[in-house]
């Protein structure tokens, strides 16, 4: 009898190695746009800093948007970035998010939160290009609906985590 056809294998995700370096282009994105956590890393941080999850996003978070390649936004959380007009524990637009900021966490040429700095930082793609816009495309792929939840509650905004197609708004408005 001859051998059934094997069904196809799914396309295989890329995979980013965790990378430590203190070069130009991690403090370019330190001082300019911190990198976002993935969900079940909130936690894990608010202990590091011995606070709850709502007290560290109020004093040391953002919620952060992102285009998608169709154009809706997609919503994530983010280190606070120190610019004028904005607080801790608030939600940015696109227009908010181009504009460069210093991470509130770098201090001194160092990130003080480095064992639990978010996972973009952490896979900081150098010399960005396509590779930096999959890997934020995977990690907004975990901003889901219910991760995003307990920041709907804390922000009282609408915010978008679901798949593209489904409750996003799909032309960014300016
Ligand atoms: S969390 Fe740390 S590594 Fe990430 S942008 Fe802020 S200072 Fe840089």
């Amino acid at each position: 009898m001859p051998p059934r056809p094997r069904p196809p294998r799914p396309p295989r995700r890329p995979t980013f190695p965790v990378s430590s370096c203190d070069c130009t282009d991690c403090r370019a994105a330190c001082t300019n746009s911190p990198g976002w956590f993935r969900p079940e890393q909130i936690e894990d941080l608010a202990e590091h800093l011995g606070l709850s999850v709502e007290e560290t996003f109020r004093k040391h978070l953002a919620v952060s948007v992102t285009e998608m390649p169709d154009g809706s936004e997609r919503h994530g959380v983010m280190p606070h970035k120190l610019r004028d007009g904005k607080k801790p524990g608030s939600v940015w637009n696109l227009d908010q998010i181009d504009q460069p900021g210093r991470c509130s966490f770098f201090d001194h040429g160092l990130c003080t939160i480095y064992e639990v700095r978010p996972d973009e930082c952490a896979r900081m793609i150098h010399g960005g290009g396509h590779d930096a816009v999959t890997l934020r495309h995977l990690i907004v792929e975990a901003w889901d609906d219910n991760a995003l939840k307990p920041y709907r509650l804390l922000t009282k905004r609408r915010l978008y985590g679901s798949p593209p197609g489904e409750r996003t708004r799909t032309k960014r408005t300016r």
